[in-house]
């Protein structure tokens, strides 16, 4: 039998605020943050037929992961979410009061921890989790190399970046994080989905993001303050090779 190709889909699961992603094949499905109330996914599961194998959530903060533990709970599947964020999960409450939704307690179902590596979600899709901490402690970035989209979670927004002054937050580790993310060199036509607004591309970013840079200077230093436009290095004051 020939296999369906998966069909990746933005979701947006009311009250709207998150940018959910759905990957479907062949009757199974994952979900990507899993925002919103779990009804309302599990009506969209049954309605389209789809087996849930598995949630992952870019990070721990409750409008990635309202939906994530009950889902996880009724379908008897894995949670998947760096466990550096795991107090994140308690401490979120109050945002999924103020939306209605509700709480996550302490004796629902529990996330696995997941890090840096490859592996499949579906038997023939392969993902790429990369670590970019910084907007919380655990933060993850999911790219799909066969697909050419990547899921940034709150770490990178179209024009800017995510928080860093929520517990776990660190400007300094956001802004190495989103170089690393510069750094893996995706092809300028991946597709970029952000945790919440409008997607990008690689080639938008680095045209629209002034965030979206290199962090390392011509010498390899962090912290590049290298002049660009008068070719001025910043650690051995010659010339700046930085691109
Ligand atoms: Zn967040
Ligand atoms: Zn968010």
């Amino acid at each position: 039998m020939e296999k369906n190709e998966p069909i990746f889909e933005i979701l947006h699961m009311p009250p709207e605020n998150t940018n959910s992603v759905l990957v479907s094949q062949n009757g199974n499905a994952v979900i990507f943050d899993a925002w919103g109330h779990t009804e309302d996914w599990e009506k969209l599961l049954s309605e389209r037929r789809l087996n849930l194998r598995a949630i992952y959530s870019t990070h721990g903060h409750s409008d990635h992961i309202s939906a994530a533990p009950m889902l996880a709970e009724k379908y008897n599947i894995p949670w998947f979410l760096n466990s550096d964020d795991k107090d994140l999960i308690i401490w979120g409450n109050s945002i999924l009061d103020f939306f209605n939704i509700p709480r996550i307690e302490s004796n629902h179902k529990e996330s696995k921890d997941l890090r840096a590596g490859f592996r499949n979600i579906l038997p023939s899709v392969q993902m790429q989790v990369i670590e970019t901490p910084g907007h919380s402690k655990g933060g993850l970035s999911f790219y799909f190399p066969d697909y050419k989209i990547l899921l940034t979670g709150d770490t990178l927004f179209r024009d800017s970046f995510g928080r860093y002054d929520l517990p776990g937050g660190d400007a300094n580790v956001l802004s190495e994080s989103i170089s690393k993310l510069y750094e893996l060199d995706l092809p300028d036509d991946t597709y970029v989905v952000h945790g919440h607004g409008i997607d990008s591309t690689i080639e938008i970013l680095k045209h629209q993001n002034p965030y979206f840079v290199k962090r390392k200077c011509c010498h390899g230093e962090k912290d590049c303050r290298c002049d660009k436009k008068e070719h001025h290095c910043c650690h051995c004051h010659g010339k700046c090779d930085c691109e």
